[in-house]
């Protein structure tokens, strides 16, 4: 199966195709040797895939294509101060090739080839000799591969660029630019000669689409804030006295060059690469203006078209009395727990928070105390947060704290992305816990509430083997007889008394404190309180399936399976027994286990 996207991009190179419209620029008259019947489109998304359609391997010259890039190099190397303190970012509603400059003898924007030959000039001034190989490597960056140069194209400018020359000495009248003028232009004509093809300016695109990583090489080749600079004048102006028309109708920043392409990217999504050499009066690429039209209409991509709705953003909200964590917990805990346990709110997020969403979520949390006075937040599935969502995020949980409540936070390692946004160094969180596991959380929190209510005399107090559920209605001989081919062993907290994928070939009698079965990744399966059995499914399975680790110091008796089949072997009913125990026993689990399913899912 094809993606449907492929679908659209075809059907968009197919209909467009007929349009011969327009005329291929030849002012530079190298660039009338172009093929005007060349139409490449390319598409590529930030997670890395390029859909090509047409002429999208065809090169051709970047041209003013190379202004956004150009801008953003020189914002980054040079700081905004210095850039904007030479070339404004008002668009100028004029002809790129305008020589007209502000009331303070600025180029409008670095979109227009004043602004251009400026931000060229800046980068000479702080490369000297070597700024053209500066910018070339960092258009190679960005398209994600290295690129050539079209001298011929680049002579034929440089040989008649008269306007632009004139551009340039203005320039340095106003001491806009300080360096040679021909150094500086030799730059400028030699960037817009660089070659490209429709795929690597999506690439190109998708790269400032994607905060300035490139999507296929993960390269961060500018900073955000740059990116978000770049973006801004080629929204404004990318698209020289075509740019309010484009705005309002297209609502994607994207930029154009005389050669024939021109490049759209939408933040967070994707990547525009589009090449047709046919231009209309505004020096816009015909079919490439089509193409882009379409897309934005057909799926309306417009920038401020958004329809996001932030109460998506709770997948669920429950109390630990409905969902209670994985610890099986003896009668007397279970007592409390059903008691109290409403006082344990759980909200689990989804999504990346923003401004707006940690705003919902906030008054969410307000209206949740004082009644939970335990209040976890899942963030397992939140993949970042924004400056806005975290400083948000820091006032409710003072307010909350300030009401009483206790924060429980899981779902998230503190050193992962979304951990330092949310404990950045310059936030302070009061009576703030913080556990990977969500089920660890949910557990702590119901330990307060006993700890609260009653406490865990329990725990000390050592369970007779006849209390084991595996060996009810055993005679005191039978429990005797294990007792003796038993081995009694104890644990310490933390160790690990069963491994996953050893040979399984002993069970556990647990008689006091408490163990937990775990997954390798560290996820609870269970735990197990005195009374009940561990490894017990060596009677079934040859290999363990699990961790087991002791949470508390741990005593038990472990039976061997070689000397239980000596007793097996003499008490044959008596095994028997045990395997129904055995049966019954996990028909229990699998009915709980049932439950807490269709309680989950049922949210
Ligand atoms: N090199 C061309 C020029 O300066 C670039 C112009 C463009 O692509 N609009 O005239």
């Amino acid at each position: 199966m094809h993606p449907p996207l492929r679908g659209f991009l075809r059907r968009c190179h197919e209909q467009f195709v007929t349009d011969d419209s327009g005329a291929v620029a030849d002012y530079i008259p190298e660039l009338t040797r172009a093929n005007p019947g060349h139409f490449g489109v390319s598409l590529a998304t930030i997670d890395g895939y390029v859909y090509e359609v047409g002429d999208s391997a065809s090169p051709f010259t970047i041209q003013s294509i190379s202004k956004a890039f150009v801008f953003a190099l020189a914002l980054e190397t040079l700081g905004h101060e210095r850039v904007e303190s030479v070339i404004g970012v008002e668009p100028s509603g004029e002809a790129f090739n305008s020589i007209r400059l502000t009331g303070d003898n600025k180029p409008f924007n670095p979109m227009v080839n004043a602004g251009a030959i400026a931000c060229s000039g800046l980068i000479h001034q702080h490369e000297g000799d070597g700024a053209f190989d500066v910018i070339h490597r960092m258009l190679g960056r960005f398209a994600g591969r290295e690129l050539d140069v079209d001298e011929a194209v680049f002579a034929s400018e440089r040989a008649t660029g008269d306007r632009n020359r004139a551009i340039a000495w203005l320039l340095r009248n106003y001491s806009v630019l300080r360096d040679d003028v021909d150094a500086v232009l030799d730059v400028y004509f030699r960037q817009c000669a660089v070659l490209v093809t429709a795929r690597d300016l999506a690439v190109m695109a998708a790269t400032l689409a994607n905060n300035g990583c490139n999507p296929l090489t993960g390269d961060q080749i500018v900073s955000p804030y740059v990116v978000a600079r770049t973006l801004s004048v080629m929204t404004s102006s990318g698209m020289y006295d075509y740019a309010g028309e484009w705005i309002y109708r297209v609502g994607i920043p994207a930029k154009s060059g005389v050669g024939g392409g021109i490049i759209a990217a939408l933040p967070a999504q994707l990547g525009l690469g589009t090449f047709s050499p046919r231009l209309d009066s505004h020096g816009n690429s015909v079919r490439g203006l089509k193409v882009c039209e379409a897309l934005s209409a057909h799926f309306g991509l417009h920038l401020l078209n958004r329809s996001d709705d932030v109460r998506t953003c709770i997948i669920r909200d429950y109390n630990a009395a409905a969902v209670p964590s994985r610890r099986n917990r003896p009668t007397f805990e279970l007592k409390i727990l059903q008691q109290h346990a409403s006082a344990i709110r759980v909200i689990e997020l989804v999504g990346a928070l923003s401004f707006a969403v940690m705003d919902y979520v906030s008054r969410r949390l307000a209206g949740a105390a004082p009644q939970a006075a335990l209040l976890i937040l899942d963030f397992r599935r939140v993949p970042s947060a924004t400056t806005a969502a975290s400083r948000l995020f820091e006032e409710a949980l003072a307010g909350l704290a300030a009401d009483g409540a206790t924060i429980i936070v899981a779902g998230f390692e503190k050193e992962s992305r979304l951990g330092q946004a949310i404990f950045g160094e310059d936030i302070v969180l009061p009576k703030l816990r913080h556990f990977l596991l969500l089920d660890d959380a949910i557990e702590w929190a119901e330990d307060q509430l006993i700890y609260r209510y009653g406490g865990f005399e329990g725990l000390a107090k050592t369970i007779h083997l006849s209390e084991q559920e595996l060996l009810a209605r055993l005679t005191s001989d039978e429990l005797d007889y294990i007792t003796a081919i038993g081995v009694a062993r104890s644990f310490k907290t933390g160790d690990r008394i069963i491994a996953a994928g050893e040979p399984a070939d002993s069970l556990f009698f647990l008689q006091s404190g408490m163990v937990s079965v775990k997954l390798p990744s560290g996820a609870r399966l269970a735990s197990i309180s005195p009374g009940m059995a561990f490894g017990e499914m060596a009677l079934i399975e040859r290999e363990r399936s699990a961790d087991v680790w002791a949470d508390t110091m741990v005593q038990c008796l472990e039976l061997p399976l070689s000397a239980y089949a000596t007793f097996r072997k003499s008490h044959p009913e008596t095994g028997e027994l045990i395997m129904r125990n055995l049966a019954s026993l996990l028909s229990k689990r699998l009915m709980l286990a049932n439950a807490k399913v269709n309680l989950l899912s049922a949210y």
